[in-house]
């Protein structure tokens, strides 16, 4: 469905980027190795691109992540950021967190917030995420519980609120202590998001005035058609002018700019993707690149094509999205 941008009256992203000069999409580094341990979570949002939840059984083993840190050995690549599912609900989460600090990278745990309230036995991340100096990034899509609990589930907003307060007590968002904490805001519906800087200031202002919190940055990422959001398009009849809007709001210099030029994405069972969508679509590296984390080369991935297709084009609307925030900002 996705494939078929005749049927949507938009032209296809391939045709869309040689428009402005790029003809075959191609990494810049790989600067990033984003690893997804696992589709289990506590919680079911209604957008998540990764369909995870708690049913889902789907875990990256050790035997995995060392497969992992043999690669991870290369110093060309700086940062790891581990995603979910809840990636705390992997057993051998804080072991392969331990392996990758003695590596000397760059650690962003991708924690949804409520995990850290679920189970006692993870009231204590807070301090572990700080004894390694971790980047959290969490998704807080709305400050108030009214939106943040429609997207994310009954009582989420309120259980964020008093994670973001102990990981704000251990350090975290605070001037001087080196722990970041950056929250993600994405838009509840088909719409674009609206402009980062401006939500930035607006979450800073009431989530301090209301709740006593601080946090770094805000990314504000934009909603791809894939998975949930997909079945969310398509069952609301916004499918055809959800495409017509990335398509319009297309920014050469955000294409320019795409996340999958600096990453490489590892799934659960070690097979390497383009980035986190692409791993969701099932479109695994190919041409010449290897497949898997076992047969690893950068040399091989830095030389790879990137696969695209029409989800692509939520990368490129507007000023850019990445799991970073905007790209163009
Ligand atoms: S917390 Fe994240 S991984 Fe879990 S269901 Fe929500 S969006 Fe998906
Ligand atoms: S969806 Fe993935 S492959 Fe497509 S432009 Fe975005 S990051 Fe690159």
């Amino acid at each position: 469905m996705l494939s078929d941008h005749k049927a949507v009256g938009i032209p296809s992203f391939a045709e869309k980027i040689a428009d402005v000069g790029i003809d075959v999409l191609k990494p810049v580094s790989v600067e990033v190795f984003q690893i997804n341990v696992g589709k289990m979570c506590n919680q079911v949002c209604k957008h998540c691109h990764v369909d995870a939840g708690p049913d889902r059984k789907e875990i990256m083993t050790r035997e995995t992540m060392q497969l992992c840190l043999n690669a991870l050995k290369n110093p060309d690549i700086k940062i790891v950021d581990l995603t979910g599912g809840a990636p705390e609900m992997n057993p051998e989460f804080r072991w392969f967190v331990e392996e990758l600090s003695k590596l000397g990278k760059k650690i962003i745990v991708r924690c949804n917030l409520t995990i850290i309230l679920a189970n006692p036995k993870y009231h204590d991340l807070p301090e572990f995420f700080k004894k390694h100096k971790i980047n959290v990034v969490s998704s807080l899509p709305s400050f108030t519980a009214r939106r943040t609990d429609a997207q994310r589930g009954d009582g989420v907003f309120e259980k964020s609120v008093k994670a973001l307060q102990m990981l704000n007590a251990v350090g975290y968002g605070k001037e001087g202590t080196g722990l970041k904490l950056d929250l993600v805001y994405n838009p509840s519906g088909a719409y674009l998001p609206d402009d980062q800087v401006v939500l930035q200031q607006e979450y800073e202002r009431k989530l301090k005035e209301t709740y006593n919190i601080v946090f770094n940055e805000l990314f504000a990422i934009t909603n791809l058609p894939v998975s949930r959001f997909l079945d969310y398009l398509i069952r609301s009849e916004n499918y055809e002018d959800y495409m017509n809007e990335l398509t319009n709001a297309f920014n050469p210099m955000a294409a320019a700019g795409v996340m999958c030029r600096s990453m490489v994405s590892v799934g659960w069972d070690g097979y390497l993707y383009d980035c986190d969508f692409n791993q969701m679509l099932e479109l695994k590296l190919t041409n010449g690149a290897p497949d898997h984390v076992r047969d690893f080369d950068y040399e091989k991935v830095m030389n790879r094509e990137i696969i695209i297709n029409q989800h692509c084009f939520g990368c490129t609307a507007g000023a850019g999205s990445s799991c970073g925030g905007t790209t163009t900002n």
